[in-house]
């Protein structure tokens, strides 16, 4: 993948030089060595269609509803051909079963009829079928295309902005401004290692005392003199409170998508 330019948006300059955005990819590639996404599937077509199914959905629970799924639906022709109703109570427990079906009915329609059935390579043709953004088609490529990819989600948003690789709200900037400091080969390792590092360490309420970066971080440096200044002078012999846990400095704004919708079926949550 080329680096591309944020038509209309001003990249805001990160807060860590490359070679410091480097060093701290690397100690957290160290702290979470087996990095990858946890989607199970064997082709591009089924990388796709378990992505848009784990839209506000566990991986866990969309891996339950694949298998059955792939048998079939083998292929885009196949999936193209089934209608809405179909399909909705086989994919019903991933959430948003309705919203879900339409864009992996359009989605296959789309593959079939402008693309002779094979999922395209490119971001830009990947981002034109129906319920594919850009998180879902940086996801194929760097995974199922062996095209470098750089997927932000809310997990990459959080973490990269607390530890300052990356300054912004907006994904695509985040994208642009990890994808201009990581080498192209590393990009798809580099969202996955910040993935899991917001899932196991990075919380909403961070573990920061469990962290490989902590002495790097931004949010942690900030938090530090937070806490002293809130410590109780007339208890000297206290035990020292662990700056990372303190749920004191506001969390994490909500992914944007988390505020726009609201769940059509009762399965239980979303992440991702
Ligand atoms: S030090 Fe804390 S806030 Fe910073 S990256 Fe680590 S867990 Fe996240």
């Amino acid at each position: 993948m080329v680096k591309r330019p944020v038509a209309g948006k001003v990249l805001p300059s990160p807060g860590k030089t490359v070679t410091e955005t480097r060093r701290i990819l690397r100690k957290l590639g160290a702290q979470h060595p087996n990095a990858d996404t946890e989607l199970n599937f064997t082709t591009p077509y089924e990388l796709l269609v378990a992505t848009i199914l784990s839209a506000q959905c566990t991986d866990e629970r969309v891996n339950q509803v694949t298998p059955a799924l792939f048998r079939r639906y083998p292929d885009a022709r196949a999936l193209a051909r089934a209608s809405t109703d179909e399909l909705e109570p086989q994919i019903q427990s991933t959430g948003f079963f309705r919203a879900k079906s339409r864009s992996l009915t359009g989605m296959a329609a789309a593959v079939v009829e402008e693309h002779g059935g094979e999922v395209p390579k490119t971001m830009e043709e990947l981002v034109t079928l129906p319920g594919v953004g850009r998180k879902t088609a940086n996801v194929v490529l760097g995974h199922a295309l062996g095209i470098p990819g750089l997927p932000v989600d809310r997990h990459v948003l959080r973490v990269a902005n607390r530890i300052g690789i990356a300054r912004s709200e907006d994904p695509e900037v985040v994208e642009q401004q990890l994808g201009a400091a990581m080498p192209p080969a590393e990009w798809t390792k580099t969202s996955d290692t910040l993935i899991l590092h917001g899932r196991r360490i990075c919380k909403p309420k961070p573990l920061c005392d469990r962290c490989a970066v902590r002495a790097e971080c931004d949010y942690y440096r900030a938090l530090g003199p937070k806490i002293q200044k809130t410590a109780k002078p007339q208890l000297p012999r206290r035990a020292p409170q662990s700056r990372g846990d303190s749920g004191s400095v506001a969390d994490e704004r909500r992914a944007p998508q988390a505020r726009r919708h609201s769940r059509e079926g009762g399965a239980p949550r979303k992440r991702k």
